[in-house]
């Protein structure tokens, strides 16, 4: 045993820890669990626990396949909405197959692997996301449009407001739970928060966000009031972005980084962006894996709609941030098409690979666009060279099934099992008729 592991298994006994529950990631994002007692841990650490691994899956469940959990002791924490006694404690895990070898259909080792490439290239991956999210009051009734807690707007000061106590008890547990938190704010959308969590490596941010998400639904389950993270809740309202931040380092060198040139922008942190921008359609899918997800993207509220990249550009699918000489090598960029329902293992990967790419193929950044794209006509975007992001979840799969870098980056078994999943959720969605139709052509027709 390692002193990692040494160090969970005692405090296991002076906590008086009685539960741990394993946690691992689905393909579409959801975080599943399951409990062992204490006394496992031993042999989970060695040989790792046994599942029916088509638990992964999401809904392509088709045959049990037996797989392992092995927990990752770095990441054990105690959970502070289960009580001090007897207390609950998670480790996110690694899943292999029996024999050893990583789990074709694990989200956290697709990221490790693309991790492991950029390491090999010299670079370590740094992400933070601003996490959007609506809350919504008790109970939310099936069918109907949900009804937010407050009436704010964007930084609004809501005196008294839910939101206010929400977000204490929120960022008390997240930090209480070793998850920096960097901003929190109203945002525009009524009863609609954002959290910042302080940038760390992919792999932990990943992580943070699967904790995130579970913090935020328990608080608000303990406030009596309902958290979504869906992309687009309400129609006449923004959605729930995950704008998310990206740096590579050279140990600690930030690779971004050039004094003095445009943006402080270095050629690699120039070319990690052209290949976001090449490659951006075709990644969508998975940055934006829902039907509900395109409803946000062309759904104005902020969210981008084109693929360029800008300055002060909020209509920019990737944005370059001011630069603060007091934080010396914090340069980075901002990817805007995230949102908050994301499998932010797969999105990371996604993103690394296609950066990656633009590095190690020597793409040319084409010009920044400073107007606001959503102004200008079809025409005027075309003369400029500015494609669309998909419409739909359908071109969205549609260009994902044709794109090598995306089957590169998630592995030929997370790209089938993701693609069935998605072909799946669009054959159900097509054939819906909707309150849209029904009230519009009802009465004519
Ligand atoms: N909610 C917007 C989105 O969906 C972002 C708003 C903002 O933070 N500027 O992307
Ligand atoms: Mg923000
Ligand atoms: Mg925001
Ligand atoms: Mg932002």
């Amino acid at each position: 045993m390692d002193r990692q592991q040494e160090f969970v298994l005692r405090t296991i006994e002076e906590r008086d820890i009685r539960f741990v529950r394993l946690w691992f990631t689905d393909v579409l994002g959801t975080l599943k669990s399951v409990a062992v007692a204490p006394a496992e841990l031993e042999g989970a650490f060695a040989e790792g626990i046994g599942f029916d691994g088509s638990a992964i899956e999401g809904f392509a469940r088709v045959y049990e396949a037996d797989m392992l959990a092995k927990p990752d002791p770095g990441t054990f924490q105690v959970l502070p909405w289960r009580g001090e006694n007897p207390g609950t404690a998670r480790m996110f895990c690694n899943l292999t197959l029996p024999d050893g070898s990583p789990s074709f259909a694990d989200s956290r080792h697709v990221l490790q692997r693309a991790l492991s490439k950029a390491a090999d290239l010299g670079f370590t991956f740094y992400t933070h996301p601003e996490i959007e999210f609506f809350l919504f009051e008790r109970p939310v009734k099936k069918g109907e449009p949900p009804v937010p807690v407050d009436q704010g707007g964007y930084f609004d000061h809501v005196p008294h407001g839910t939101a206010h106590d929400f977000r204490r008890a929120a960022i008390t547990m997240l930090e209480n739970m070793g998850i920096s938190v960097e901003f929190s704010h109203h945002e525009m959308g009524p009863g609609q928060n954002e959290i910042d969590l302080r940038y760390a490596d992919a792999l932990s941010t990943a992580d943070n966000i699967m904790t995130f998400r579970t913090v935020i639904k328990e608080v608000a389950l303990e406030q009596d009031i309902y958290a979504s993270f869906m992309p687009k809740p309400l129609t006449d309202q923004p959605g729930s972005g995950m704008h998310t931040h990206l740096s590579l380092f050279e140990g600690d060198r930030n690779a971004f980084y050039e004094a003095g040139a445009p943006y402080q922008l270095s050629k690699v942190g120039r070319q990690f962006i052209a290949g976001l921008l090449r490659h951006g359609a075709e990644i969508t899918a998975v940055t934006n894996q829902w039907v509900n997800s395109y409803k946000r993207l062309w759904g104005g509220g902020e969210a981008p709609a084109y693929i360029c990249w800008g300055h002060n550009n909020r209509s920019a699918l990737i944005r370059v941030p001011m630069y603060k000489p007091s934080k010396g090598q914090s340069t980075r960029i901002e990817v805007r098409s995230l949102d908050s329902a994301c499998n932010p293992y797969l999105a990371f990967a996604v993103l690394l690979t296609a950066g990656l790419k633009g590095i190690e193929e020597g793409y040319d950044l084409p010009d920044e666009a400073e107007d606001d794209v959503w102004t200008l006509t079809d025409a005027e975007r075309r003369a400029m060279g500015i494609q669309p992001l998909p419409t739909s979840l359908h071109s969205a799969i549609a260009l994902m099934e044709r794109s090598d870098l995306v089957a590169e980056a998630l592995g030929e078994h997370v790209f089938d099992f993701f693609l069935r999943n998605k072909r799946a959720e669009w054959d159900d969605y097509r054939n819906q008729v909707t309150p849209f139709e029904l009230e519009r052509y009802l009465p004519r027709l």
